[in-house]
């Protein structure tokens, strides 16, 4: 069981990408996020079984004495912005502060930056956006939970990273962690411009058979 945490400003699409991962739904409702919404879910990768919960929290300052537990007991932390709101982005930074301050014994944490709502037209541009990564020394990707665009990609490359995260890693440090994420990122012919290409064996694509998106509980 790995635990992953879904952290961005509120209405960045938290809650619709994890709906479009684990059950494929879409809706425009936008019921803000308190505390945590816990999502438990299962994939295969590799052929072997894995289990996630999918932990999806409001970013948002007045939420951080909540949210700060979580950092240093995640295995994944996904930081989310929304691409056509430019006060997301700034969330999205705080949270990556954060997430530096209160992780610092997680060696084994993996942690991405997602620009959420690339169906949209965009406020931030892409290379601020790629730079802001490149200083923090995140992975990078674009998502569109609406369009479905890369949303399943993104999940499994971070649950692809965690079960590989094995201690012969070499990895001793989030900043090793983080660093393996890129390199797991550019082998996968990853082009910005264009839907992405990353494939995995087929049994590693997510089962809807085994899902459990009904365990979707609130933790107060
Ligand atoms: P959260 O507060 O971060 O959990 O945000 P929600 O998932 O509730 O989404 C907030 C609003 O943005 C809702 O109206 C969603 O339908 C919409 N939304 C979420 N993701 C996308 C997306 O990729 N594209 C578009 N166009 N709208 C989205």
């Amino acid at each position: 069981m790995f635990s992953i945490l879904v952290a961005g400003s509120s209405g960045c699409g938290k809650t619709s990408l994890v709906n479009r991962f684990v059950g494929d739904k879409f809706t425009i409702d936008h019921v803000p996020t308190q505390n945590m919404n816990s999502t438990s879910h299962t994939v295969k990768v590799n052929g072997k079984t894995v289990r996630i919960m999918l932990n999806d929290t409001d970013g948002d300052r007045r939420y951080e004495r909540v949210s700060i537990n979580y950092y240093s007991t995640m295995d994944a932390t996904i930081i989310i912005y929304d691409i056509s709101n430019q006060e997301s982005l700034e969330t999205a930074s705080d949270i990556c502060e954060r997430w530096k301050q209160y992780n610092q014994q997680n060696k084994k944490a993996v942690v991405i930056l997602v620009g959420n709502k690339s169906d949209m037209k965009r406020e931030i541009n892409k290379q601020d956006a790629e730079d802001f990564a490149e200083r923090e020394n995140l992975p990078y990707t674009e998502t569109s939970a609406k369009t479905n665009e890369n949303v399943t990609e993104m999940f499994m490359s971070v649950i692809k990273r965690l079960t590989e995260n094995g201690d012969d890693d070499g990895c001793d440090s989030p900043a090793d962690d983080m660093f393996a994420l890129r390199k797991g990122y550019s082998c996968m012919s990853w082009d910005t411009d264009t839907a992405p290409t990353m494939s995995w064996d087929t049994d590693t694509a997510p089962t809807t058979t085994t899902q459990n998106s009904a365990c979707s509980c609130v933790i107060n």
